[in-house]
């Protein structure tokens, strides 16, 4: 097992696509590290150069001590599972998951030993002569996950493998990895765009935007204080409200109403400055009677969330999101207040 470090990795495709812009990262041995970013954003690029499989433009990717910018993939004793899982289809579980073992000429007896252990610690065994063919979604992801436990790699890749699975699934192979990975302690990098996946998965997180890491911390830094406008709208299961305002000395102006400064913010904004004001929904609470330091306006739009409802609110024409608990539900066209939380409210000034 072996920590990851990158120095400046860049990647630039034929075509001039700048994937990778000078990406530094370390992640720590044993770490459950997870890559988070819209489509497009070079997260792919990044694991495929991490295993080799694409050559750096510039800097350089240090695997445990050692440098392996220059080597092979097969030098560098990482092992990646792919989106689509990339099985043998002529080849049953057991050959499939000892693939790896024959090409680095393990005796044939103790390569299938050694597929018949990781099968079983996957709850492989009853399907260990079938083909992909005949596995379901769910058991041709673990027999991708067998295939790479096999390996004993110093570092795990995995480019979004959960994304084929349907929302049950999913979640129940999010646990699983997640224990397996613990008992392993191998190093993984983790690639998804689901931020959900991330929050619940990771030890730490990175959010990427073309080519550039813009934010890295623990799931809890991550979704409590977003560096920047662009990780505020991508991480939480609804959107942060993030809405233009000036400060004023002592308080801010927001969609036409007075609120005061965050507590992250007091004394750092100067007169007549313009930011962009941060809050969670979640930490945007919704009362029905006139409350000081709210956002008060009219009820447009009441989405279910199951224990809760997100309400819509028409603030002199800017849209503000809050939560309302089960049972206090407003009706559309009501007259209603949004409260930020003031310890949890943020000051952007990269809008
Ligand atoms: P992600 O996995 O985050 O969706 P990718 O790493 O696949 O992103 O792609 C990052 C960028 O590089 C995109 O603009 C994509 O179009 C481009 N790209 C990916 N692979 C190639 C390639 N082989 N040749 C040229 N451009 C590529
Ligand atoms: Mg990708």
């Amino acid at each position: 097992m072996a920590a990851i470090e990158l120095r400046g990795l860049t990647k630039v495709y034929p075509g001039g696509v700048r994937a990778l812009d000078a990406l530094d990262l370390v992640i720590p041995d044993g770490e459950f590290f997870a890559l988070l970013g819209p489509s497009g954003c070079g997260k792919t690029t990044l694991l495929r150069t991490i295993a080799g499989l694409e050559t750096a433009t510039g800097g350089s990717v240090v695997i445990g001590e050692r440098d392996v910018t220059g080597v092979q993939p097969g030098g560098r004793d990482v092992a990646m599972v792919f989106q689509d899982y990339a099985l043998f289809p002529h080849m049953d579980v057991t050959d499939n998951i000892a693939y790896p073992l024959r090409i680095k000429k393990v005796a044939k007896t103790t390569r299938q030993a050694k597929a018949a252990e990781v099968g079983a610690r996957l709850g492989l065994e009853h399907l260990m002569d079938r083909r992909p063919g005949q596995l379901s979604g769910g058991q041709q992801q673990r027999v991708a996950l067998a295939r790479v436990m096999a390996t004993q790699a110093q570092a795990f890749l995995f480019d979004e493998p959960l994304s084929n699975l349907d929302a049950r699934l999913r979640l129940e192979a999010r646990t699983f990895l997640k224990k397996l990975q613990r008992e392993l302690g191998v190093t993984t990098v983790f690639v998804t765009h689901d931020q959900a996946e991330a929050l619940a998965m990771a030890d730490r997180m990175a959010v990427m935007e073309a080519g550039h890491i813009r934010q890295i911390g623990t799931p809890a830094e991550v979704f409590q204080r977003p560096a920047n406008t662009f990780v505020a709208g991508f991480i939480g299961s609804t959107p942060m409200n993030l809405l233009d305002g000036v400060a004023h000395g002592g308080t801010l102006e927001v969609a036409g109403c007075a609120l005061p400064v965050p507590t992250s913010a007091e004394g750092l904004l100067a007169d007549g400055e313009k930011i962009v004001y941060g809050v969670r929904p979640e930490y945007n609470a919704y009362a029905a009677e006139p409350a000081a330091d709210a956002l008060g306006g009219k009820v447009v739009i009441m989405e279910n969330l199951g224990a809760s409802h997100l309400v819509t609110l028409d603030v002199n024409d800017v849209m503000v999101q809050a939560i309302v608990p089960e049972g206090r539900e407003p009706a559309i066209g009501d007259q209603g207040w949004a409260v930020p939380r003031r310890d949890r409210a943020l000051v952007y000034r990269d809008g």
